[in-house]
């Protein structure tokens, strides 16, 4: 049978052990070397395996990335980046890199569209189209890497210090292929899974499969709402998974991992932000142990919402903090091109 996308021909689609494919007739180093071309010194073109022989680059050709970089923006003076990326099968992949002094933060996409339908979500709201492959998510991983070493970013890193699963797509409705990813990222590609964070709306199976997984990986929880009344309205999955049990799994993985969860809150007036859902959430943090994330909501095409007013943000903020719990605003970066938080949705490009 013919592969949707000929994954044999392309190196980031075929598993890390079965890359001989690419080099035969050589010594077996040569397949350790296309290995840590692909994982550990990522280039952004196959002419740049100086090590390899042509024959070998030749077979690879343009075939690199398992994806054609079909756009990019750029936005915040160069150091926020919006990859759009088109899989051979036509679906859009979109991954988001933020430069900072410090630090170098990448945002990857686990699934082309999303089926959970988040209200005020831009991915939720244009629907489902396919997981992503193991091998679609390291690479959108590998390229910015190349990226930063061989293009890079004003005032920021070289390497890339964070990784997030935070753009579109629901990394634990797609469990195997995610964890193949974190596998290659960390095991193979000498990540410090520390410095990685998967985000969830709350699918319970998943975290805790993601307990039970060898990485002391960070564990976002998207909360929204502190009772199920308005989270079933926000978010539909609460309708399967509700609140207690959400928490109850958020509780688990701390406890496994003794790795603090965040609770992630997008912030929509009149919706979310009062100081009766502040109080709730309070209490749901000090159990947990957790930091809260407050995220303004970003605009989206399709939602009725609106942004919290920065009044309002304020005044939840100080009531969580008059409360002990440890609480940020997050900064949105790329808002004018469509790239912060919330607004991935690249099928509508
Ligand atoms: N499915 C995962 C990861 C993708 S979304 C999850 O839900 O956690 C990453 C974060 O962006 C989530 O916290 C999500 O709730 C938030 N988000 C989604 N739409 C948003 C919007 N329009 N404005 C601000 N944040 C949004």
């Amino acid at each position: 049978m013919t592969s949707r996308y000929f994954e044999d021909a392309v190196p980031y689609l075929v598993a890390p052990d079965e890359l001989s494919s690419f080099t035969a007739g050589e010594p077996s180093y040569r397949a350790e070397q296309l290995r840590d071309w692909l994982y550990r010194t990522p280039v952004l073109d196959v002419e740049q395996m100086t090590n390899l022989p042509a024959s070998v680059r030749e077979r690879i050709g343009p075939n690199l990335f398992p994806f054609a970089v079909e756009a990019e923006q750029v936005a915040d003076s160069g150091r926020t980046r919006k990859w759009l990326f088109r899989a051979g099968d036509g679906v859009a992949i979109e991954a988001v890199l933020m430069g900072y002094p410090e630090r170098a933060t990448l945002c990857v996409s686990s699934q082309a569209g999303c089926a959970l339908a988040c209200t005020f979500c831009a991915t939720g709201q244009f629907g489902f189209q396919r997981h992503l492959e193991a091998g679609e998510i390291v690479a959108q991983v590998a390229y910015a890497r190349a990226f930063l070493r061989q293009v890079g970013m004003p005032n920021t890193p070289d390497r890339l210090t964070n990784l997030v699963f935070m753009g579109m797509g629901e990394p634990l409705a797609n469990y195997r292929r995610v964890r193949e990813a974190l596998r290659r990222i960390i095991d193979i590609g000498g990540m410090s899974a520390r410095a990685v964070t998967v985000s969830t709306v709350g699918v319970v199976p998943g975290m805790l499969a993601l307990a039970d997984e060898p990485w002391q990986v960070n564990l976002a929880v998207s909360l929204h709402a502190a009772d199920d009344e308005l989270r079933s309205r926000l978010v539909p999955l609460n309708r399967r998974y509700p609140l207690a049990e959400v928490e109850r799994a958020a509780a688990n993985y701390f406890a496994k991992k003794r790795r603090r969860v965040s609770i992630e809150w997008t912030m929509m007036a009149g919706v979310n932000d009062d100081l009766g859902q502040a109080d709730k959430l309070a209490q749901i943090a000090q159990r947990l142990r957790a930091h809260v994330n407050l995220i303004p909501l970003n605009p989206t095409p399709m939602s009725s919402e609106t942004a919290s007013s920065p009044t309002a943000i304020r005044a939840f903020l100080d009531r969580l903090t008059s409360l002990g719990v440890k609480v940020t605003v997050r900064d949105t970066r790329g808002k004018d091109i469509d790239a912060a938080c919330g607004q991935l949705a690249a099928s509508r490009l």
